[in-house]
């Protein structure tokens, strides 16, 4: 490592290798054009990092300083990622495309990627997760350009709280992005917020209060251990039964009724204490005490083009190199299908011989 740097580490040699091609091992995969896994998951959502660059620096997913960025050639051009979710659409039947990082908002080529992307046929959802700094600016034309859904993260709606979170006194542009949206019709908002203990775990029924006032749909997410200080630590945590104790004690949850259909996000409907009118839901995604890894349906690329099939892989594969060497559609999917192959049962949080990834969220894509 050199001084003061931090190094994200760069991914190793897939665990099961085919000594012949070099690709990951395919024995045993049946003859099935899809996404498929030994566990019998079919992959039809993917995530796609633009860029590992943010404009904040949230202390559960970067370092305050010291990363190096992926800039130029090193990222996938509009037409790479274009070519990627069309070979997606087209050969594994992807229904959903989600786009990420670091912050999606910072490359400018966004409303070119999302209107060309939004030209596949058939068209997949499109949706983007951002901390919706310059948002209001950009809402109206990236919904013009096939945008159809948002996630916007925000933990806290206190000034003092924001900046000790994301390292940035920037809490006003993030809810003047978020507003933005809503008036632009990306509707319906919905917020993912991360708590802390001791940093913004008391406010969490102000959050819910704030988004509820405004139509936004909130989710909680339990921290995981991908912050770049490994410093998470699995007893301290806030799970999602202290999350639903601390909302509890403003207002009264009930189950949805609504089936849950696989979504990570195990929905709420929420009362005032003592009344029967329903002011809205909130969701809670306990990615680690109530992992739902068994139902997955997701493969991941990051913003160099490499398949992570899990945000706990420890293996990636590399596509865009074979595709800017002259590989066809063809040779690219049967890449992506080998490594979808080898996607790990589970996260492993809870085992004793688990190993957090090299790189932080920013750089995964969260
Ligand atoms: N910059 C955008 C944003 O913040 O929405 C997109 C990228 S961010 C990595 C995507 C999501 O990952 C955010 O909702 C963020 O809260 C979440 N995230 C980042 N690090 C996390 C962690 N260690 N545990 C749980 N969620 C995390
Ligand atoms: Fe940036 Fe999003 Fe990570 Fe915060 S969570 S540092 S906004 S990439």
């Amino acid at each position: 490592m050199s001084s003061g740097r931090t190094v994200l580490g760069m991914p190793r040699i897939p665990r099961s290798v085919d000594p012949e091609t070099g690709l990951p091992d395919t024995t045993g995969r049946p003859d099935d054009p899809g996404l498929v896994d030994r566990f019998g998951r079919h992959a039809i959502d993917l995530r796609i990092s633009l860029t590992d660059f943010c404009n904040l620096r949230c202390t559960y997913c970067m370092p305050a300083e010291g990363l190096d960025f992926l800039r130029g050639d090193k990222l996938m051009s509009v037409e790479e990622i274009t070519r990627l979710v069309r070979i997606a659409v087209h050969e594994f039947g992807v229904e959903q495309v989600r786009f990420t990082g670091g912050e999606p908002l910072t490359r400018k080529d966004l409303p070119e990627i999302l209107r060309s992307v939004s030209q596949i046929s058939p068209k997949p959802d499109i949706s983007v997760t951002t901390n919706a700094i310059g948002l209001e600016v950009r809402a109206a034309e990236l919904k013009e350009a096939g945008l159809d859904r948002i996630n916007v993260s925000l933990d806290s709606v206190v000034s003092e709280t924001f900046e000790t979170i994301t390292r940035r006194p920037l809490l006003h542009r993030v809810i003047e992005g978020v507003d933005g949206a809503a008036a632009a019709g990306l509707n319906p908002v919905k917020i993912n917020a991360v708590l802390m203990p001791g940093v913004n775990d008391h406010e969490a029924a102000d959050l819910l209060t704030w988004c509820l006032d405004r139509g936004y749909q909130l989710r909680f997410i339990e921290q995981m251990p991908l912050d770049a200080g490994h410093s998470w630590n699995r007893s301290s945590m806030l799970t999602a039964a202290d999350i639903m104790g601390l909302l509890s004690e403003r207002y009264t949850l009930r189950p949805d009724e609504q089936p849950r259909n696989g979504a990570p996000a195990e929905l709420f409907r929420v009362y005032p204490r003592g009344s029967a009118e329903c002011l809205g839901k909130v969701g809670i995604i306990a990615s680690v005490t109530r992992p739902f890894c068994a139902d997955c349906t997701r493969t991941r690329l990051t913003a160099e083009g490499r398949v992570r099939t899990c945000l706990f892989s420890r293996d990636e594969t590399d596509l865009l190199t074979p595709m800017r060497s002259g590989a066809s559609d063809a040779e690219v999917a049967d890449i992506w299908r080998a490594a979808q192959w080898g996607k790990q049962a589970g996260h492993g949080m809870d085992r004793p011989d688990f190993v957090q990834p090299d790189r932080p969220m920013s750089a995964i894509g969260g």
